[in-house]
């Protein structure tokens, strides 16, 4: 380990200086696609085009490319959410490989480059598929999360290459789409027989490190009551008279509170680093009529667990079992519910994933960091994001980026050009330590 800079690694982190309006101008070709995440129809934007620009630029820099359409099969089994009918069908991903002299580790980049829907429109300052300069920042959707990323270690790769620094292990660089919307790219891409002793993925991290997230669920619950006039006093439901789901909800809401509550204390639900797992409602669906019991009511949660709280395959079958029986708990302590037990749907799960301070490219990242004169910060109280994808294929990956995770998905959404460029600068120097440079004379 080294916290001073070699020759050659001062010589690339200038290089990646001195190109700085390179990366700017990268950046801004980037957000200029529409690649916002697929409506259910699975309409094509502009990723094809997309992923020919860094196509493009990854020949030119002298790397052997696939770009393709994987099939729905070429998915593993897997418990994500990914809605029957889901197809790449001009959505495609892409590989690129940079073969090293040989007798080095390989490092995987890898970036998404769909972002999320830019409503409300009307409040941004700028248009946000018209990236903008403004005070050292690079304005639109994307800029953030994660364009911004992608621009900076395309750019590593790029002066890597026109440096001709001799790596001895093979440089991976991947791009992929469909992170926002369900993890599908990079599990399709980490399916394709890529092979990597380490992985970076530049979300907007901060220029910390993210060694990996908590799991996540999104449980819908329903509850069922029996539609009445709200107008008049109630028969009991025994004798056929109304009953109001709102008010069976509250009983699982309580429940389900105090279950977070548990959560934030009890030992198998913390971890090191990460957040303790947690239980949010994030959506109340109920009523037909303001006079009218409401008949139904659907409760939506966002559920975050922690990879102690996963199962053999570290999905969260076990944390899912869990909420269905402190609910169904709550229910038998009701005479309605107990007889009309509420109703669990689980449209998917990211699972968790962690990779330790110790491991290789943990060390070898904080190091590079460190050597760019950057805090060696690990900071993983975050949510999804690719990572355990690829750790659980096998190619142990972190984050680490330019730009706030507090400006992702946001009205002007902006990127500082210093995070860029000092991003771009430990990736490079984190490619030369973790694959190694061989030796010219
Ligand atoms: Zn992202």
């Amino acid at each position: 380990m080294n916290a001073e800079l070699t020759p050659l690694e001062r010589a690339v982190t200038t290089e990646i200086e001195r190109r700085r309006d390179e990366l700017v101008e990268l950046l801004c070709d980037l957000i200029g696609y529409d690649t916002r995440a697929p409506d259910p129809d699975y309409t094509p934007r502009d990723e094809a085009l997309l992923q020919d620009y860094v196509a493009r630029r990854m020949r030119d820099a002298g790397l052997a490319v696939r770009v393709w359409e994987p099939e729905p099969a070429e998915l593993p089994p897997n418990r994500y959410a990914i809605p029957d009918g889901h197809h790449f069908r001009g959505r495609p991903q892409l590989v690129a490989v940079a073969a090293g002299t040989g007798g080095g580790r390989s490092l995987l980049f890898n970036g998404h480059v769909d972002v999320v829907s830019a409503e409300p429109r009307e409040s941004w300052a700028s248009d946000p598929f018209a990236p903008e300069l403004r005070d050292g920042r690079v304005y639109g959707r994307g800029a953030c999360d994660m364009k911004g990323g992608v621009a900076s270690m395309l750019l590593a790769t790029q002066v890597l290459r026109a440096l001709q620094v001799p790596l001895r292990g093979d440089l991976l660089v991947t791009t992929v789409t469909d992170e926002e919307s369900t993890g599908a790219g990079s599990l399709a891409v980490a399916a394709s027989g890529l092979r990597a002793d380490g992985g970076i993925i530049p979300e907007p991290t901060g220029l910390t490190a993210w060694l990996g997230t908590r799991g996540s669920l999104m449980p819908a619950i329903t509850v069922e009551g029996r539609a009445g006039h709200a107008g008049f006093p109630p028969a009991h439901w025994s004798a056929g008279g109304p009953v109001n789901a709102i008010e069976k909800m509250q009983l699982l809401l309580d429940a389900l509170q105090r279950l977070r509550r548990e959560w934030q204390l009890r030992p198998d639900t913390q971890h090191e680093v990460l957040a303790a797992g947690s239980i949010v409602p994030t959506a109340l669906r109920s009523g037909q009529w303001m006079v009218s019991y409401p008949a139904a009511a659907t409760l939506e949660c966002h559920v975050q667990y922690v990879p102690a709280q996963g199962d053999d395959e570290g999905y969260g079958t076990r944390v899912e079992a869990e909420i269905e029986a402190c609910v169904r708990t709550a229910a038998q302590a009701d005479p309605w519910l107990a007889e009309h037990m509420p109703r669990f749907h689980w449209p998917g799960d990211a699972p968790a994933g962690y990779v330790s301070r110790d491991e290789q490219i943990s060390a070898t990242a904080l190091d590079a960091m460190a050597a760019l004169g950057l805090p060696a910060t690990v900071a993983s109280r975050t949510t999804f994001f690719d990572g355990p994808t690829f750790t659980r294929a096998g190619i142990p990956t972190i984050a680490f980026g330019p730009g706030d995770i507090q400006h992702a998905h946001a009205v002007d959404e902006h990127v500082p050009v210093g995070e860029l460029v000092v991003a771009a600068q430990v990736l490079a120097v984190a490619a030369m330590r973790f694959c190694g440079v061989a030796s010219t004379s």
